[in-house]
């Protein structure tokens, strides 16, 4: 290989430290674009291993430490890291800041938690410094091919950094998969909640599934040709594809169906569970996506499951499905209905964090970039940005009236399969729990009146009244008279 000394006449545009396989794509993706690229990793192979197979992709300055690639970039300087997160993203934001000057730019376009984003820039902004979280989606293909990206950071630093990125992402209508999301973490934010997202999306399909196994008893196969046929129709998403794919695909090994060889635990990285707790920080009911969360952690509780295998009782109904089609089409709208729902609640999330946080995100430009490159790429984002374009304040997504015109349609099937699961005793947590969360937030009035009066009872945690302003506590151990607190 070549010396990797920079040559002084000629800088780089961008920087990626990190050659894994996240960075090595998203540098070749910029190298393709036309971008003079330097590149780095703390162990030298890997750089070197990108400029032995794709040198000859576009203009790389692979360097061989941190001072000669800081030293090959232009002025201001922006360089992404694409490490591993946590402890190694900070060394590394630490070894390049120290190396940077006022008005650089470092990107960190791993999978940080944005309260982490928000301290890092925080600490780097007192430096002169500007940090840029910023979501990539898409895993490694999107990366080289065309991710869907969410850059937080100053709108200073996207005036830089942004056309890059927009260039390199994916493109519907000849519109960039990335917008500049907001201030400091909010980047981060909204790709933690496309990722919980993702979590609901694909449970949901993995009980229609499921049930299609179970209850029609259909194999993979045959399974396969009906997400097939869903993915022609309001269904049409990357995930519908590739479940079709995967159900298709046959063991080499012993002929069997792929999912049928595969052990019943899924694993999680904690993007969904940061969705979770952040929604409970945030006081906001995303009821699918927790439920999501937890079936993975229910399907890893090994020993919970063993325990429970064959003692607990299922006294549940075995009731035959007479018409199987309509089944079917009753799972196909019930999984649209759930999915409208989860999609509802994760901007819900959005939008509270944006309040919280003071960032000013235009949700409808959240589904445009989320329509191609990432994993939960579908048809219907289109109809959230519509959404919000006919009102920009839209309190819930579900109350616009492509929603309710949608929902209205898939309701009885939604009942329909969240019953008979319930009667036959297969566990719909996706299914059940956005139906319930539906019925709630469309109800005239809700048992949580009871809930005040009890924490009032307990705790004098007080209440309010339907006939009239005020605050008023009852003493319950004395007179039980009602007194005004405010
Ligand atoms: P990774 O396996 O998460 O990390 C490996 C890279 O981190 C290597 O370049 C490694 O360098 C470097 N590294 C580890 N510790 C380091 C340290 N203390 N100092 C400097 N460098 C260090 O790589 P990845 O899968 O390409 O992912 C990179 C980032 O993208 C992660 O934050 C990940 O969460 C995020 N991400 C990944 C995907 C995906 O589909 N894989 C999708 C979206 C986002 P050495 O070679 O020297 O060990």
């Amino acid at each position: 290989m070549a010396s990797f000394a920079p040559s002084p006449a000629d800088v780089a545009d961008i920087g990626v430290t990190g050659m894994a396989v996240m960075g090595s794509n998203l540098a070749r993706n910029l190298a393709r674009h036309g971008y003079k690229v330097a590149i780095h990793n703390r162990s030298v192979g890997k750089t070197e291993k990108v400029i032995d197979s794709y040198g000859d992709e576009g203009q790389f300055f692979p360097s061989e430490t941190m001072e000669d690639f800081v030293a090959s970039l232009q002025k201001p300087r922006v360089a992404i890291i694409m490490v591993k997160a946590g402890g190694p993203t900070d060394a590394v934001i630490d070894e390049l800041a120290d190396l940077m000057d006022e008005g650089d730019i470092i990107v960190d376009a791993g999978n940080a938690l944005f309260t982490d984003t928000r301290r890092r820039e925080a600490a780097l902004r007192e430096r002169g410094l500007h940090f840029v979280g910023t979501g990539v989606s898409g895993g490694e293909e999107g990366a080289l091919n065309g991710p869907s990206i969410m850059p937080g950071g100053t709108p200073e630093s996207y005036k830089r950094l942004g056309p890059m990125l927009e260039d390199i992402s994916a493109h519907v209508d000849g519109e960039p998969c990335c917008t500049h999301v907001g201030e400091d973490g909010a980047g981060h934010f909204v790709k933690m909640v496309h990722n919980g997202i993702e979590y609901a999306d694909m449970q949901v399909i993995s009980e229609a599934y499921d049930m299609m196994s179970k209850a029609l008893g259909m194999d993979a196969a045959a399974i396969g040709d009906v997400f097939d046929q869903w993915n022609k129709g309001d269904l049409e998403s990357f995930l519908i594809e590739i479940t079709a794919g995967v159900l298709h695909h046959v063991d080499d090994r012993t002929g069997k169906p792929f999912v049928d060889i595969i052990l019943d635990q899924a694993a999680q990285k904690g993007t969904g569970a940061w969705t979770v707790q952040t929604a409970l920080d945030l006081g906001v009911p995303v009821t699918g996506i927790a439920e999501a969360t937890f079936a993975r952690s229910v399907s890893g509780g090994v020993a919970q499951r063993e325990a429970a295998r064959g003692v607990l009782p299922a006294e549940a109904e075995t009731q035959a499905i007479d018409d199987p089609e309509r089944f079917i089409d009753d799972l196909q709208k019930a999984l649209y209905a759930a999915k409208l729902v989860s999609y509802s609640q994760g901007f819900d999330e959005i939008a509270k964090g944006a309040e919280e946080y003071g960032w000013n995100i235009n949700l409808g430009d959240m589904a445009k970039i989320w329509r191609d490159g990432c994993i939960i790429r579908a048809k219907f984002l289109n109809r959230i940005t519509e959404a919000y374009d006919r009102n920009p304040e839209l309190p819930l997504l579900l109350a616009d009236e492509y929603f309710t015109t949608e929902i209205a349609k898939c309701i009885p099937a939604w009942r329909r399969v969240v019953a008979y699961a319930a009667e036959n005793g297969y566990p719909v947590p996706v299914f059940a729990s956005t139906l319930s969360y539906y019925d709630a937030v469309r109800s005239e009035r809700l048992p949580a009146a009871l809930v005040q009066a009890q924490r009032d009872f307990f705790g004098a945690h007080t209440y309010q009244r339907v006939d009239g302003e005020g605050t008023f506590h009852v003493e319950w151990s004395e007179d039980r008279r009602e007194s005004r607190q405010d």
